[in-house]
Formats: C-alpha cells, structure tokens, sequence
C-alpha cells in the first residue's frame, strides 16, 4: 500500500449544505474502487462531544460501537461505506483544547506558553494524521464541520494549511459551496461562492475541488466562470444538485468523475472504467420503483427530521428493500390524550415509539403504547421506547399503576426502569452513560430470533436506567417475554409480546447499525409487519 493520502472537506455560504454527504459520497466512491478509507468529523465547537446538547442545536447523537457520542454525519459515513467509525472519528475544539491542557498540566510543554499556534494547531493535525499513521488506510478523509469564516473554525483551517504544504500531493482540499438562484433575476449567482474561496485563499488555502450546491442546472459556461475566478480546473467544478434521495449522490458525483479527478490530483494511476456501483444502483432502483406507501408514526417530542435521523434511516432502507415507499409521521407525545390517541395512532400501519430523556411527553408515549398494545397495531419501542413498553405493560396488565422508570420518578414504588448499579454514584453528565456495543443472546423462540436468525448479537447502547429483573418472571408470566439478554450482566437487552403481530422494545439502538446495503434485520421485519397490518386493514 502506497502512503496515505489525506483529503479535507471544507463549506463555504452557508451550512447544512451536505458536506457529510458528500464527504461519504466520496469515501463511497474511492471504496468502489477498491481502497480502504475512512472518513473523520472535525466539529468546531466547545462542547466535548455532542452527548450533552439538545437534538434541537444539534440533532442527533450517533453513537459508535467504542462507545464515542458523536456527530450524525458518521452515521452517514457508516451507513454509505459499511465502514465503522471509532472515538477517533470525531473531535471537538473541545476534546482537542481537553487534550492539550492536559498535556500542559502534566508537564509535556514544560517552559513554553502555550497558544493556539502552534500548539493547538499541532494537536489538530496530529489528530487528522492519526488514524493514517499506521498506514492502513488509502484515503483519509477529514470534514471540518462550520462555515469557511467562522472564527472558531480558524485553527482547522491553519492546521489543513500547513499539512497541505507538509504533505504536498498527499493531501487535497474539496471545497462545497452554495450557487443561488434569484428567482426575479432568473439567474443563479456565484458570487457568494468566488467569495467563500477567496476567504478561504485569505488563509492559504487554495482548494483543490469545488463542489457548488444548486437547486439549478449549472452550465457548462458558469463552470468555467467559477474555475476561472477561483484558480480551480474546469474540469474540477463539480455540481450538487438537490436530489430526492441523498443516496442518488454518490451515483451524481460518479457521472462527473469526481473520484477520477481525485485520483489525478494525487497522480494516482487511474482505471478509465466508471467505478461500480452496482448494489448501490440496484438499491436506488428499487427504491425509485416502490409506489405503494408504508406509513409510520413516530411517537416522540422532537419535531425535527434530525432529531431521529438514524431511525428515519433505517426506517427508509428497510422500506426500499421491502419495495415500500416511507412516508413518516411526526406524533407529539407531549399533545397526545387519552381522546385523540387512538385516531392518530391508528391512522398509522406501524408506530415507532422513540428513545429520549427526562419526564415531558412520557404519559402520551405510554397512551400511544396502551393503544398500540391493545389493538395490535405493529410497534417498535428503541431504548427509551421500550422502557416504556415495559412501563404500561407494569400499570396496565401487572396492575402497578404507579409503576415507573426512576428517571421520572425516583420514589416510584414499582420502579420497573431502575437507575443501573454502576450509574449510580456517578455525577458527571458527558460521555458517562451506558455507551456502545455489547452481546445480547436471543431467545430462539422470539420474534428477535427470527429477525436476526442467530442467538449472539452486538448492539450499541446510551441509556443509564435499565429493565428491573426482580420484575421479570412478573412480566414473564402474564405474557411480555424478554427475549434478549446480556450473556454477562444478564441485563434484560429485548422485550416482546408473542401473542401479538409485532410488539418489541430494544434497549440498545438499531438504527445506528442499520447500512444503505445491509438494512437492519428488526427495522426490515418491524416493516414488513406494518406492511402486512396496511394489507390487512384493506382486507387484501
Ligand atoms: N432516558 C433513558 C435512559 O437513560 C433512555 C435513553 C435513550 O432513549 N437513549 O435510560
């Protein structure tokens, strides 16, 4: 294996711009060439990790399998490239100051001051070289989260300068803007764009590549304006157009070469052959050929697409693979009554009952949970969601009314979700949760089992309360089976009820193991039964 090449990812106007997408796009497509890469998030607030914000500043928190809380593009940079990201896949001004200080208070700068340059500078770089030190990988790609002129994102931005010049041909710099479209004018307008690269000169980079974000076609003529004005070859303007799928661009990026135009820039040795994509085609096929409709209620509190990104994910995978399209719904749980519960509820051919923390909206995901429960309507509770399966089957069928998690009330007499031994003396609030993948053994007579069809599986957890076992023979005997067990801690990881369609509650999060190519086999079986309950209700 030739050294590894490093490609930087910045943004320029605006954000949310998809620079995670196409950053996986890219991986995507260097992979179908055969090389080995991986792909890393360089987020420039303060903030440790995301684990302590809001979904509403942030969205969702991805969690990999060494147990990081993360950044949810590395849920796109997984479930594009299969590949799985680590604790060293994403870091923080945060966790990049952390380390420094650390390093100070121990005496490792001895006699120096220590600034932002070099010293900060320094620890970012060695943190975007790390994972390709041992030389493993191909490619690393490294997105720097934030705007090309955001003051916080400045150290990023000197340590890509100076690793551009260390590394020469080893490293280049993919920058994504934004072309808008002034509807009076009628006219798409690139002078935002010949702006964000000149900030970007301002600091000594040039970019290599850009990548323009459009709602329009961009001609052939404001290419060449574009490469002209920004010091970039006309060939290595590539446009982003808004697509129905953020799956259509890898395929989008492939028709412009874009990975061809990489490999040249590294003066890599390049195979004329359109890189193959073909599960990848074959997936969007389906997808673009499924008509008929799945509807899915999402019980939750978060009214934002991001706040559930990975469930959304998984949930849009196993349709397309079950030649279904996805339409989701947003269920409040903080608005849902006992009157209006079953109206909206049942207008659903399945409901997702969604993870979250603390008291508000709770009562309305147990009403959802008691309707669905008794008028066997498919349901899926994840983490959260299946603790408060737990929890109405405690107040409704074992007849603890005032069964509880701890979490909402710590004085619950029947507290069915407890706080778990090890959490409890703990105060801290980032990173301390239970995180990552741990085994849990399926009971081979359960729905899990004929989902997975193997009795050892691995699941990534982030919760801190836990299903109480001194309940469990309880719920055994009237009727919710734990059919999912941690072979260590015995710790309740699944929960089902056989005698309905498709009733089951995870402990641990699927959605974030859920692939473009490898759909998560519950999401895949949960939608099949909201298919089959659809049919049903229209008597086919
Ligand atoms: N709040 C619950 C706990 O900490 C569930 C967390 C979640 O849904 N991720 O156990």
């Amino acid at each position: 294996m030739s050294e590894t090449k490093y490609i930087f990812v910045t943004g320029g106007v605006a954000s949310s711009l998809g620079k995670g997408i196409i950053s996986a796009s890219i991986g995507k497509l260097l992979q179908a060439r055969g090389y080995k890469i991986t792909i890393q998030k360089f987020d420039p607030y303060i903030n440790i990790d995301p684990g302590t914000l809001n979904p509403y500043e942030h969205g969702e928190c991805y969690v990999t399998a060494d147990g990081q809380e993360t950044d949810l593009d590395l849920g796109h940079y997984e479930r594009f490239t299969g590949i799985e990201t680590t604790k060293y896949n994403n870091y923080t001004t945060g966790k990049i100051y952390k380390s420094v200080i650390e390093k100070e208070r121990r005496g490792d700068y001895l006699g120096k001051t220590i600034q932002v340059i070099p010293h900060i500078t320094d620890e970012i770089k060695r943190d975007i070289m790390f994972l390709g030190k041992k030389n493993d990988y191909d490619f690393v790609i490294s997105e720097i989260g934030g705007t090309v002129g955001d003051i916080e994102g400045l150290p990023f931005l000197e340590a890509i300068r100076q690793l551009k010049w260390d590394l020469g041909k080893r490293a280049l710099c993919i920058h994504l803007t934004y072309v808008p479209y002034l509807a009076a004018a009628k006219e798409l307008k690139t002078k935002p764009t010949q702006h964000s690269v000149k900030e970007l000169q301002s600091v000594g980079i040039q970019p290599d590549i850009l990548v323009l974000r459009a709602e329009h076609e961009l001609s052939q003529s404001l290419r060449k304006k574009v490469a002209n004005f920004c010091n970039v070859d006309a060939d290595a303007v590539i446009q982003s157009i808004d697509m129905p799928t953020i799956y259509e661009v890898p395929v989008r990026m492939a028709e412009q070469k874009l990975d061809t135009i990489i490999l040249n820039k590294f003066g890599m040795k390049v195979n004329e052959e359109q890189v193959i994509l073909g599960p990848w085609k074959d997936f969007l096929t389906r997808r673009h050929n499924a008509k008929s409709v799945v509807n899915i209620g999402l019980v939750g509190k978060y009214d934002l697409q991001d706040a559930y990104k990975s469930i959304l994910e998984a949930l849009s995978q196993s349709a397309t693979y079950n030649d279904y399209k996805l339409k989701t719904h947003f269920i409040n749980s903080e608005k849902l009554t006992k009157e209006d519960v079953g109206e909206k509820v049942s207008a659903m051919d399945g409901i997702i009952i969604c993870p979250g923390f603390g008291q508000r909206g709770i009562e309305g995901k147990i009403l959802a949970a008691e309707y669905c429960r008794n008028n066997d309507i498919p349901t899926f509770g994840i983490c959260l969601g299946m603790q408060i399966m737990v929890i109405e089957f405690a107040r409704n069928v074992l007849k603890y009314a005032d069964a509880n998690s701890s979490e909402m009330d710590e004085k619950t007499p029947h507290n069915v979700i407890d706080i778990m031994e090890e959490q409890k003396n703990i105060t801290n609030m980032g990173g301390t949760m239970r995180l990552g993948a741990y085994k849990c053994r399926l009971d081979e007579q359960s729905l899990a089992f004929q989902a997975y069809q193997k009795t050892e599986i691995s699941e990534r957890h982030r919760h801190r309360f836990e299903f109480n076992d001194t309940y469990k023979n309880e719920f055994e005997a009237q009727g919710m089976h734990c059919s999912g067990v941690n072979p260590d801690t015995n710790l309740v990881e699944i929960v089902e009820v056989p005698k309905l369609k498709w009733y089951l509650g995870t402990q641990f999060h699927p959605e974030y193991s859920s692939r473009v190519l490898a759909p998560h086999p519950l999401f895949m079986s949960f939608i099949k039964a909201s298919i089959e309950n659809k049919e049903q209700k229209q008597g086919k």
